[in-house]
């Protein structure tokens, strides 16, 4: 990370990984070839990556006695770059998700999702190629913080008796039976994520920002977070954006026509339009005017929802790429959205496209931006040609039913 806050990326970086468990070692295979070969192509040699396995999940528990050692965290932490595949949710005490853990130590804010359609995915969208977004889900915060306590206990008690003797609440349906979760959404970490998102949008010429929140309802929370929102984009990007909060301000003093006047001179102008949505409404807005949205900032628990939601327009969880990063401190770790789909491990099936496309996004964030588009368009091809894998094979009326690491051939030939 360069002292100005931007990436520094050598030509020979050295990139740890983890295969993962179920089909993560299958999908990994298929797509580390594509990623040599496109890299290759793109840079005749001069740039190259230098794969480091790194052990985490089951693989490593049976050869360490631990899930996720501490010699491949300080290896995430000193590369800065990293891949992985899915890893198995230890079940019972210890460690609650790997993931999760990586997401904390890390301190991975964004978990960064772009949902797009590829010519001849089966969909169950009339016009999927209408859908082009790109999620940024906060990724540290929200009722996902895992503050929560159990009826029974007396942590639960302790916090009732605060809630009801000290701060008066009323409303405690049934309180003898109540369990609670808390749900922290600060300022700052909102800041960060809006503020990224709103960068994102600038930095790839991208129409708008929109704010999925239910503001309406948790006002000092979600609704908070529209706010800060606005306040960031008006503030720290005045000039380069224009929010639907001043278009409102301009109707009031100025009127309806003056504000939509407005607002078409900046959109034309390359400034990115900042709005927001109810996220209720929005999931039913992405599927009936999907091309009015395009970067989507949200909360923790919406943005879980809306990705998997979102990935379903576009062909489902095979195909769905994502990233968890810190844009702060360089800390990136790229992942499948998918799991370890353990029924199908080691059959050499599943669909590699959701590793390999979040490949593409890790030299899109390094900066190697043409083999990351060589890959884009050879698995855009290889779709087209209708040669894929079972999960989309099964959903289409023709094709070549092809292995894992038969797609990943097929994608190195098509670039
Ligand atoms: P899953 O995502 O592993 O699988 C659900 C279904 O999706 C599979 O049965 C399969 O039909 C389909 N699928 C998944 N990946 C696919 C691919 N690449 N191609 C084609 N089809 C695919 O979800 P699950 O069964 O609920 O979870 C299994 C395990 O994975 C659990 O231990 C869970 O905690 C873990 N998990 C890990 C991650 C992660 O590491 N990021 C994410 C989610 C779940």
């Amino acid at each position: 990370m360069g002292s100005n806050g931007k990436l520094e990326v050598p030509h020979h970086p050295i990139i740890p990984f983890i295969e993962g468990d179920g089909i993560g070692p299958d999908i990994w295979r298929a797509s580390v070839r594509v990623f040599d070969a496109a890299i290759e192509k793109a840079y005749f040699g001069e740039r190259k990556i230098h794969w480091l396995k790194v052990l985490a999940g089951e693989e490593s528990f049976r050869q360490t006695g631990e899930w996720m050692p501490e010699a491949t965290m300080q290896a995430f932490k000193d590369y800065l770059i990293a891949i992985k595949g899915p890893l198995t949710t230890p079940v019972g005490g210890g460690i609650r998700s790997l993931n999760v853990a990586l997401r904390q130590e890390l301190d991975l804010y964004v978990c960064l999702r772009p949902v797009k359609y590829f010519e001849g995915t089966p969909s169950p969208m009339w016009q999927p190629e209408k859908v082009n977004m790109v999620i940024f889900r906060e990724n540290t915060e929200d009722i996902y913080a895992g503050i929560e306590y159990m009826t029974g206990t007396p942590e639960a008690e302790k916090l009732k008796h605060f809630l009801v003797e000290e701060m008066g609440v009323k409303k405690l349906r049934f309180p003898d039976t109540t369990s609670f979760g808390i749900k922290p959404v600060s300022k700052e970490g909102s800041e960060r994520l809006i503020r990224s998102a709103i960068q994102y949008a600038l930095d790839n010429k991208l129409p708008s920002v929109t704010i999925v929140h239910k503001g309406n309802i948790m006002k000092f929370t979600e609704g908070a977070f529209k706010n800060w929102g606005y306040d960031l984009a008006e503030n720290e990007f005045a000039g380069e954006v224009y929010t639907w909060r001043q278009w409102e301000k301009t109707k009031e003093e100025s009127g309806e026509a003056v504000a939509n006047e407005e607002m078409r001179i900046s959109a034309m102008g390359g400034k990115v339009i900042i709005k927001d949505a109810i996220a209720d409404n929005f999931l039913q807005q992405a599927l009936l005017n999907p091309q009015d949205y395009s970067v989507i900032a949200t909360l923790n628990l919406n943005g879980d929802y809306i990705s998997d939601a979102l990935a379903a327009q576009v062909g489902g969880i095979g195909i769905a790429p994502g990233a968890n990063i810190n844009y702060l401190t360089g800390h990136a770790v790229f992942e499948a959205t998918h799991g370890t789909a353990p029924r199908f491990a080691n059959t050499n099936t599943m669909n590699p496209s959701s590793v390999i496309l979040s490949g593409v996004m890790m030299l899109e964030y390094m900066g190697w931006r043409d083999a990351a588009e060589l890959i884009t368009n050879a698995v855009g091809k290889t779709i087209r040609n209708k040669t894929v894998t079972i999960d989309f094979y099964n959903l289409m009326k023709e094709g070549t039913l092809l292995k894992t690491s038969e797609f990943g051939d097929e994608v190195v030939r098509n670039m």
